[in-house]
């Protein structure tokens, strides 16, 4: 069933719904992008439509929401420890497609890796209700059809900005309360059927091929190109790499929280271990794991689809206009080069 919210006559309606739920969507901070007088788009709570970016893709994607930057996740005193609280209000997130792709990709990790689900994310991903955010063009670094991210069919409510002001497609029943009264629309979303940019993720047909591919020297290009910064796994959709640091509380060392900070397997250092044991060296080997880890080993491990959902935010904010496409078609290649010179 479609509902038309009319723009200016929404304040109620929007009332009503933050009287029961938290409400997260992409939005716009005026001068706080990286480069003088431009903005960023990121995820943060919204009190009406009207603060919702709905025409531009967010720099930051709806795992930011999901995993926060940073976390307390436990205090700790001399002799004991709790773990962090967290609010039971429902939220209404806001996503696109690739973005609600992106969760399903994360949940994997976080709640069914190792067969143990992380307390953080779940308590979290149990408030959460999906607002599919309709796309229906997509943007020039997109390539969501590629990595069959494009559709989605499973979702509370989806949502469409118009002229005349936002059209619902309501689908948990909770949530028609809140649109009684409102007029009726005939709103199904539409999907992005073609991007301009189209990827095929090369198949790796055994170890040997792995093997020779890791040794390949096309990843030594990113040597000197990759500054490490790791700005493209923090944008990135699925990306889930952490840290933690202790937060000391005045004087006594013994008193404090954990925190769970976003990091990167971009950055040198991520992966030291005691005894002075570093797996990654150089930018090369970092980003060889990050393409491989993307196009291969998850799938090899959950069975389903690649850790990537197409978004292109990783390219989109790369200091270096390194496309994750550009390298996935190197990385093509050179499978191919290697897979003809065997037979
Ligand atoms: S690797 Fe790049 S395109 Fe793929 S999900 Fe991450 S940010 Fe998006
Ligand atoms: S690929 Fe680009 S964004 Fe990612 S670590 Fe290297 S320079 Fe930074």
């Amino acid at each position: 069933m479609g509902y038309l919210i009319g723009k200016g006559e929404d304040a109620a309606f929007w009332a009503k719904l933050r009287q029961d739920y938290d409400i997260y969507a992409p939005k716009r901070f005026p001068k706080q992008g990286r480069f003088s007088d431009t903005d960023i788009i990121r995820y943060d709570r919204v009190e009406s439509g009207a603060e919702i970016v709905f025409d531009e893709k967010s720099d930051y994607p709806a795992k930011e929401v999901l995993t926060p930057i940073c976390q307390a996740i436990l205090y700790f005193t001399e002799d004991e420890y709790r773990a962090s609280k967290a609010s039971q209000r429902p939220i209404l997130l806001f996503m696109r497609p690739c973005d609600i792709h992106a969760m399903q990709h994360q949940e994997k990790i976080y709640l069914e890796n190792g067969g143990v689900a992380d307390l953080y994310y779940r308590r979290m991903r149990e408030r959460v209700h999906i607002v599919l955010m309709e796309c229906s063009e997509g943007w020039d670094t997109c390539f969501c059809v590629s990595m069959g991210t494009n559709r989605v069919e499973d979702y509370a409510l989806a949502v469409r900005q118009t002229e005349q002001g936002l059209l619902f497609d309501v689908r948990e029943d909770a949530l028609k309360t809140y649109f009684a009264g409102q007029p009726a629309a005939d709103f199904q979303p539409v999907f992005v059927e073609k991007n301009s940019v189209s990827v095929t993720v090369p198949e790796i047909a055994d170890k040997e091929l792995l093997l020779k591919l890791k040794e390949h020297p096309f990843w030594q290009q990113f040597n000197g190109r990759c500054e490490s910064c790791g700005a493209c796994t923090i944008a990135c959709s699925t990306c889930t790499c952490f840290t933690t640091r202790d937060v000391i509380y005045g004087d006594n060392p013994a008193v404090g929280e954990r925190r769970r900070v976003t990091s990167s397997c971009q950055v040198s250092g991520f992966d030291d271990m005691a005894g002075g044991i570093s797996f990654r060296k150089d930018a090369a080997s970092r980003m060889r794991y990050k393409m491989l880890h993307k196009f291969r080993d998850y799938k090899a491990r959950f069975g389903d689809h690649h850790m990537c959902v197409g978004c292109g935010r990783c390219t989109d904010r790369c200091p270096q206009f390194i496309s994750v496409t550009a390298t996935l078609e190197k990385m093509a290649a050179a499978v191919a080069e290697l897979s003809s010179a065997s037979k």
